[in-house]
């Protein structure tokens, strides 16, 4: 007789991304196994089989992943090595220690988008401000691993400006990566959930505002996106997930130029903020597809419930005036229609707590009502009527 039960799929990592992977595995009836690096994690409180530990450990991670068919992740820091070594152990990584290094190193990623002849920003790895300047000013310098929303990343403007990110890299013991800086319009992001088997499902091209390196607001699709780009920038997306045999969520992130070409500025290799709005403005969600495609299940479709979907990440502000669950009487009653996600974090500042999603065919209302919401968790509008 075979067992009625679906495997089970360990996931590494217990932030909010982990979290929201937990809500499609209760629909499908996949049962998840966590590690977490804290007690009481966004992950860890909705996760029951979880337990807490370092994923620098090999042992932890043989431990946590015991018995599981496949092993995922909410992050792309495990080292490559421990990857493998798992991998000859009999679990199916997804994506792979080969795929997942283009996420983790930014050099390694240049490098292999360039053989590919996909479009990206001139770059070129150096080692002393001299070697900066002989590349050209005005530079972004990016430490090659390690970096996350704009930390390690710096604009030099002369050779004085190039220390923080040498002496940064050295304390870390990495490389230093120099681009041109880009004079961009926007910038896009193109998302695809692609299976070991090798079906691929592309989600339509988003406009992705940054503040400060941390993603703000997401709009679905990118308004006034030239058609020829949005599908340049889906088919290079589909492209390096198959070329670097990507399996789960590939985001793509992009500029589009001043003078309308498409850059690929970076790629992550898990659900990404860039597709949260996908959870109520599309079929299937990106986290869906995420488990659809690790555990090799034909994919959801991945094309756009309403016209218009905006995304604003709820992040707390400079001082810790916010509210999450107080506000929730205001928001839900002004806007009905409003869909909120929270990941079960205490506000600090800076931290993103949560997102809002809204929904409809005209994309100016779908936009204040999104920003109103996130403005309203923040605490940045009516605390002056309290
Ligand atoms: P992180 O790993 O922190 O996400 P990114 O490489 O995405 O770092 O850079 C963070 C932000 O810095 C980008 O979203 C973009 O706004 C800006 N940026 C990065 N590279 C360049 C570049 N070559 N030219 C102009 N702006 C850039």
């Amino acid at each position: 007789m075979t067992s009625s039960l679906a495997p089970t799929l360990a996931i590494i990592g217990g932030g909010q991304l982990a979290r929201m992977l937990a809500q499609p595995a209760i629909a499908l009836g996949l049962p998840l196994r966590l590690l977490s690096e804290a007690q009481g994690g966004s992950a860890a409180q909705v996760i029951v089989d979880h337990e807490v530990g370092d994923y620098r450990d090999l042992a932890t991670l043989h431990h946590i992943t015991r018995g599981c068919a496949v092993v995922t992740f909410d992050h792309e820091h495990v080292p490559t090595a421990h990857l493998h070594d798992l991998e000859s152990g009999g679990i199916a990584v997804r994506p792979g220690p080969e795929a997942l290094v283009h996420a983790q190193d930014k050099g390694v990623m240049r490098a292999r988008l360039s053989e590919l002849g996909v479009p990206c920003p001139r770059h070129a790895l150096v080692t002393t401000a001299e070697e900066v300047a002989a590349f050209g000013f005005p530079a972004v310098l990016k430490t090659t691993r390690g970096g996350y929303d704009g930390k390690g990343v710096w604009v030099a403007w002369s050779l004085e400006d190039c220390a923080d990110a040498f002496s940064t890299a050295a304390a870390a013991g990495v490389q230093i990566l120099a681009e041109e800086l880009v004079d961009f319009r926007r910038e896009l992001s193109a998302l695809v959930a692609r299976s070991p088997s090798g079906q691929a499902a592309a989600y339509p091209v988003v406009e992705s505002t940054q503040v400060d390196g941390v993603c703000r607001e997401v709009i679905a699709p990118a308004p006034d996106l030239d058609p020829e780009l949005a599908g340049q920038a889906q088919a290079i997306a589909l492209r390096i997930a198959g070329a670097l045999g990507v399996t789960g969520i590939l985001a793509v992130e992009l500029f589009e130029t001043t003078d309308g070409r498409i850059l690929v500025n970076e790629l992550a290799m898990r659900p990404h903020n860039t597709g949260h709005w996908s959870q109520d403005g599309a079929v299937t969600s990106q986290f869906e597809n995420h488990l659809r495609a690790v555990m090799d299940l034909p994919l959801g479709s991945p094309l756009p419930r309403a016209r218009w979907t905006v995304m604003v990440n709820i992040l707390g502000g400079a001082s810790e005036t916010g509210r999450l669950y107080d506000g929730y009487p205001h928001a839900m009653a002004r806007d009905p229609f409003l869909r909120v996600h929270l990941y079960g974090k205490e506000l600090r500042p800076g931290r993103k707590v949560g997102h809002v999603n809204a929904y409809g065919d005209d994309l100016d209302d779908c936009l204040e009502r999104a920003r109103h919401a996130a403005a309203w968790f923040r605490g940045d509008l009516g605390n002056e009527s309290e």
